[in-house]
């Protein structure tokens, strides 16, 4: 691997990383949020400042342009990046907790239905999913999962010659999410012109769990950057849930 390194007045020839204008000139406890770099060389990396600008500044290419204009990205080598770091990172807060299942409950939307439709689903689909969905609205939890009530899961499903599984749950797209006669949930990923399949061994309620931490995560992109310590913070809530999710979902963001 060919490294670029440049030459610092303060510590000879060394890889570098880019900061914003405000880390390199000014201050401490400026807040540090660092993404991942494209290649070997360190990230790049701004303050609070820029991190909550971007939220105003990230609807058109001109507006990110100038969002970057103001950050000023400078380059710095890979020591005075390290004491940068040191001098303005602050904690972290996501709010991207794992919620127990009861709190979920409460937050789904509900609706009533005069006949029990739910007595005509499989007898294999798992009974807590039949429980929950009884008194369920179809709704969109996050953009990969929306949860289709009673009526609309029959609609789907009956119309379809694979009876081996049953969906219960698509995403604002064209992904799916299905159980299968073990009770697994396998989820239908679009990917180009085909289907990519995870098989997930996580029970409803678990998943439940996810599209409601994905839920935090969609709200927390529209406003931040992706940054490394949101994914750090993200792959442990997803190992609360289940460890294997950590694998299935390592390049969500
Ligand atoms: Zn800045
Ligand atoms: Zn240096």
């Amino acid at each position: 691997m060919n490294m670029k390194l440049i030459d610092c007045c303060n510590h000879n020839l060394q890889t570098f990383g880019v900061v914003c204008g405000h880390l390199k000139t000014s201050g401490k406890n400026l807040g540090f949020h660092e993404e991942e770099a494209e290649d070997q060389r360190k990230p790049d990396a701004w303050c609070n400042d820029c991190h909550e600008r971007w939220q105003f500044m990230n609807q058109s290419e001109i507006e990110r342009e100038q969002w970057e204009e103001i950050c000023d990205f400078k380059v710095v080598c890979g020591v005075c990046y390290e004491k940068i770091k040191e001098e303005n990172q602050t904690v972290n807060n996501f709010d991207i907790e794992v919620l127990p299942v009861e709190k979920i409950e409460n937050q789904l939307s509900r609706q009533e239905y005069s006949t029990m439709a739910a007595e005509y689903f499989p007898i294999w689909v798992p009974d807590l999913y039949v429980g929950m969905i009884s008194t369920l609205e179809t709704q969109i939890i996050s953009i990969e999962s929306k949860l289709l009530n009673v009526e609309e899961a029959l609609k789907v499903n009956l119309s379809r010659d694979k009876t081996e599984e049953w969906i219960f749950a698509t995403s604002t797209g064209e992904d799916y999410w299905t159980f299968d006669r073990e009770q697994n949930i396998i989820y239908y990923e679009r990917l180009g012109d085909e289907f990519v399949t995870k098989k997930m061994n996580i029970h409803f309620d678990q998943w439940l769990q996810l599209c409601f931490v994905l839920q935090k995560l969609d709200r927390i992109q529209e406003k931040y950057l992706v940054t490394i310590a949101l994914k750090k913070a993200l792959q442990q809530s997803f190992s609360i849930i289940n460890p294997v999710l950590v694998d299935h979902f390592k390049n969500i963001i």
